[in-house]
């Protein structure tokens, strides 16, 4: 077996029944195209190869690049591409390979040291959300960042991220995997996540108010949604609007649902246009 390496946050997969839980979320059909970032040694890339129609995978490190391409090579739904997923160009990347068509669902064990940059990337943003959407993104990660992927409004989990997420993404739980699912164990439990991302809201007035506001709102923790927002909306006044809205002026950032961030925002959008 290969030496994972730290900087990678290489962290081999080598439980069967994480393994089968991943492939069994992914639901993949023979006309499923799949993109997967960190195959690692590939033993979640073997699994899917023989299930899809295609599969790119983004591989940092040139010395597992060399032995995938090594082994699975000569596949002809495969291909490996090697470099950073976050700065990579894959769409200019595809280019030179017509057959390997843009993919539609995203399935991998992920490095968590960058899964905020991953999923951003995968997702866009609530500004700029992904004009292309995946059909399904299925994702090992890290224990507290799924729960916080899943939460509901008014639970202790329910973040910026909660939000800012599920504005873009319907997001479930799949299953827990344990630390010691993995060579070497890592110090988290992590879990499997499956995100659907959802069509771009069109009912948004302004998704970079939007976008601030989330912001904004949970910067300190555990205040009230109308001293967090006090910068950009005097506090008598968002008592006023939030009475309207039926929200309780007490309200905290973690109990909005993101169809309240969204009304939220526009009514103050409309607001400050007047
Ligand atoms: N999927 C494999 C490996 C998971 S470990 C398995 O389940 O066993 C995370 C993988 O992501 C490693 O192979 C690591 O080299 C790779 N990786 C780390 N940073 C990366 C980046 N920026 N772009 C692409 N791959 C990266």
């Amino acid at each position: 077996m290969i030496r994972p390496r730290k900087i990678f946050a290489q962290h081999w997969l080598k439980s069967e029944k994480a393994l089968d839980a991943i492939v069994k979320a992914a639901d993949c059909s023979l006309s499923d195209r799949i993109l997967e970032i960190g195959p690692g040694t590939g033993i979640l890339t073997r699994r899917l190869l023989p299930l899809v129609s295609s599969l790119v995978a983004v591989e940092i490190d040139r010395d597992l690049c060399a032995m995938l391409a090594k082994q699975l090579g000569k596949r002809e739904n495969f291909l490996l591409l090697q470099g950073d997923f976050l700065t990579l160009d894959l769409p200019s990347h595809l280019t030179a390979f017509p057959q390997f068509q843009r993919a539609n669902k995203v399935v991998a064990n992920i490095p968590y040291n960058i899964t905020g940059p991953i999923i951003e990337k995968l997702l866009g943003t609530i500004a700029n959300p992904h004009p292309e959407p995946f059909d399904a993104i299925v994702l090992l990660v890290q224990k507290e960042v799924a729960e916080r992927l899943y939460a509901k409004p008014g639970s202790k989990t329910f973040g910026a991220l909660s939000v800012r997420v599920q504005y873009l993404a319907d997001c479930e739980l799949i299953c827990p995997v344990p630390a010691a699912a993995f060579h070497p164990a890592p110090k988290v439990d992590s879990a499997v996540v499956r995100l659907r991302p959802r069509p771009i809201e069109t009912n948004v007035l302004d998704p970079r108010r939007l976008e601030s506001l989330v912001k904004l709102g949970f910067g300190a923790k555990r205040k009230m949604l109308r001293n967090n927002l006090q910068p950009v909306i005097d506090r008598d006044r968002l008592t006023d609007l939030l009475a309207q809205l039926n929200i309780n002026p007490q309200v905290r950032a973690e109990d909005l649902s993101v169809q309240q961030w969204v009304t939220l925002a526009n009514v103050l959008a409309v607001g400050n246009d007047n």
